[in-house]
């Protein structure tokens, strides 16, 4: 069978992501080094994650606000660890003006900054220094805020939206009285996470623990959700962090407490990215291109009229425009249906692919004839093909259609969702353990998934001989999900009594 794009998932996972990407317009090289120019559509499955996410975000108590994108490099200093973590990756500002020299733009040495600026790489450091401004007494606590913004860590190895040297996120901070106060916060946020993936983006996830050396810098604990792409390898969706006191001995963010003494704040920082949407692309695309959940596609039915050039377009336009607008008073996912009357001069068979390229939910074709029976052309892109391989173009009464719109949108969002978890659900090996069974279970498949053993939770040096063990066999330690089975045996790295079930696969 013939596909939109030139290269299948199944030839060449990468090339067909970087195709996906291009085909779909979400996004370009920008010249700067992992750096991306966001597109139009791609921008717009991130306003969408970013309305959905947000509302989340608020419901649970947080306020936006915006804090500097250059932090004093003092800051960072006053935390070890925090800089250790980050010190490879941050790019610094030195100077406040260029000048010529011998024809060319130069920094100017008489205008060297007196303390050298990071680039925000996170802002730990910068809102606990607010944090350390703004509490005083117990009575100020919880602070529950967080912030869309860029980030920039100059990674060496970038791939668009899955890692990136610029990407925009969203980081919450907040500061407690307590311990479990935070811990709270921590695994309320991480919950916020696993289901605005599941329910907005239909990405199945898992939720755990991070093993000890894939801490946050400066974390005493760290949470993610990890999504299986198509390929098997794993990707870290969001993170959660702990961070005990770590920030607010650094930023000094201390408060009375009811008894009158002195306390530090128990801190917690949780981040989500543009990463998501290269998450997406690997979980639901295919090889027609990309296909879009309808909650985060900015247009959940694109309308593509089949003009001719005579007088019979006038009716086929009115015809679609009635439609767009019937179709946008409904509501689908209690918010208000997106469609879109595509009107570009282009042939209507280069809008119907680029729309599936695009991943629209749903693709209406409307040509003279619909119009004269009352019918629209129906193409819906999770099920494209029938079963001998043709487009799947149903020919529906235009009101039937409308009627049925919003069932169609919420089944194609449950589809998707189905048909990824039904893969990431079948594709984890619960059965192993020896590292020998490890081994041949990551060689032997073409697309081995990820596996779940017992393990003692070493820490330590002794973890570290099992990193460099995996890495070894180019895998990582992903996480210790949160709703796997107790340990019953032994430890697959070290032969002694497990603690738990960790899971470990290829990785993004
Ligand atoms: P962190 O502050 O390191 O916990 O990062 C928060 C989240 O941002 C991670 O869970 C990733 O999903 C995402 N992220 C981290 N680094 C990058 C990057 N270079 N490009 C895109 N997303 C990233």
């Amino acid at each position: 069978m013939k596909h939109a794009l030139s290269v299948t998932r199944e030839q060449d996972f990468s090339a067909w992501y970087q195709a996906v990407i291009s085909e779909a317009d979400l996004a370009e090289e920008s010249g700067v080094r992992g750096c991306m120019v966001i597109r139009p559509w791609g921008y717009g499955i991130w306003e969408r994650i970013q309305a959905l996410l947000d509302a989340r975000i608020k419901a649970t108590g947080h306020e936006n606000c915006y804090f500097p994108l250059f932090i004093p490099l003092s800051y960072f200093e006053k935390e070890a660890e925090h800089v250790d973590g980050f010190a490879k990756e941050m790019a610094v500002v030195t100077h406040h003006r260029l000048i010529q020299k011998d024809g060319k733009l130069v920094p100017d040495p008489d205008a060297k900054l007196e303390e050298p600026l990071v680039v925000r790489p996170t802002s730990e450091t910068v809102i606990g220094a607010a944090f350390s401004r703004w509490v005083q007494s117990w009575r100020d606590l919880p602070v529950l805020i967080n912030q869309w913004a860029n980030v920039v860590r100059w990674e060496m190895r970038t791939r668009m939206f899955l890692r990136t040297s610029e990407f925009l996120w969203q980081e919450g901070h907040t500061a407690h009285a307590t311990v479990d106060e935070a811990m709270e916060e921590t695994m309320k946020m991480l919950e916020v996470y696993r289901s605005f993936a599941e329910e907005c983006v239909g990405l199945p996830v898992v939720a755990g623990e991070k093993p000890e050396n894939e801490r946050f810098p400066g974390a005493v604990a760290t949470y993610s959700i990890e999504a299986m792409m198509q390929d098997g390898k794993a990707l870290q969706a969001g993170t959660s962090h702990f961070l005990g006191t770590t920030f607010s001995q650094a930023q000094n963010i201390k408060f009375q407490n009811a008894e009158g003494s002195q306390e530090l704040a128990q801190t917690t920082s949780w981040g989500m990215s543009t990463r998501m949407i290269g998450g997406l692309i690997m979980v639901h695309g295919d090889d027609d291109g990309l296909r879009v959940p309808p909650r985060v596609a900015p247009y959940q039915v694109v309308v593509v009229p089949m003009l001719r050039d005579n007088d019979e377009d006038a009716a086929i336009l009115d015809y679609c425009g009635e439609l767009v607008a019937s179709l946008n008073e409904l509501d689908a996912f209690r918010e208000p249906v997106r469609a879109l009357l595509d009107k570009r001069p282009a042939k209507a068979a280069t809008k119907r692919w680029g729309w599936v390229k695009k991943g629209a939910p749903i693709v209406i074709e409307v040509g003279g004839r619909d119009v004269a029976g009352g019918n629209v052309s129906v193409i819906r892109r999770d099920r494209l093909y029938r079963e001998d391989g043709k487009l799947d173009s149903q020919i529906v009464a235009k009101g039937d259609f409308v009627t049925g719109a919003t069932a169609m949108l919420e089944d194609i969002q449950a589809s998707l969702f189905a048909d990824a978890k039904g893969r990431l659900d079948g594709s984890i090996d619960r059965s192993i353990g020896t590292l020998d069974a490890l081994k041949a279970y990551f060689n032997a498949s073409a697309r081995p998934g990820w596996a779940l053993v017992q393990w003692a939770r070493p820490t330590g040096e002794a973890l570290e001989k099992v990193v460099q063990w995996l890495k070894g066999e180019k895998l990582t330690l992903r996480n210790v999900p949160l709703d796997a089975d107790a340990a019953d045996g032994a430890c697959i790295f070290t032969g002694g009594q497990a603690v738990e079930r960790v899971l470990v696969g290829r990785s993004y």
